[in-house]
């Protein structure tokens, strides 16, 4: 795949370390109510791996969100400092990797924001701007 890339990264406190495999051209952010709330920011941003690709050291504390339509996702963060990990489903085959923790954030540019109807006004400005 042309959009793949190696990450890794640590926690704040650094008790848990994870390296991936990413596509680059599955980076979004997204701007949902539940984002902004869990994140303590105004928006999240994500890159997708999968089971196979991923590599955890540490074991992170897990949360369960069920969403209004009754899905369930597990957040992972940690549970000593509560770094945001990320995201994956109960049978825990895809992951959303919060690219905050990650060291080539720099370098993971959204390909595209989701939920920007509940985007946070000063941040739909600076969106309208970069258009
Ligand atoms: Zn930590
Ligand atoms: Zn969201």
């Amino acid at each position: 795949m042309s959009g793949e890339l190696f990450v890794n990264g640590d926690c704040h406190c650094g008790k848990i370390s994870i390296s991936a495999k990413i596509d680059k051209n599955t980076v979004r952010a997204c701007h949902c109510t539940d984002c902004q709330k869990m994140s303590g920011a105004p928006l999240r941003a994500i890159a997708v791996t999968s089971v196979n690709k991923i590599s955890i050291k540490g074991k992170p504390k897990e949360y369960i969100k069920i969403s209004d339509s009754g899905n369930k996702r597990i957040q992972a963060f940690c549970g000593n400092c509560g770094t945001q990990l990320f995201a994956t489903d109960l049978k825990r085959e895809f992951f959303n990797l919060r690219i905050g923790f990650l060291k080539q954030r720099d370098i993971l540019e959204p390909k595209e924001h989701v939920f920007t109807k509940s985007s946070l006004k000063w941040v739909s400005n600076i969106l309208k701007k970069m258009k």
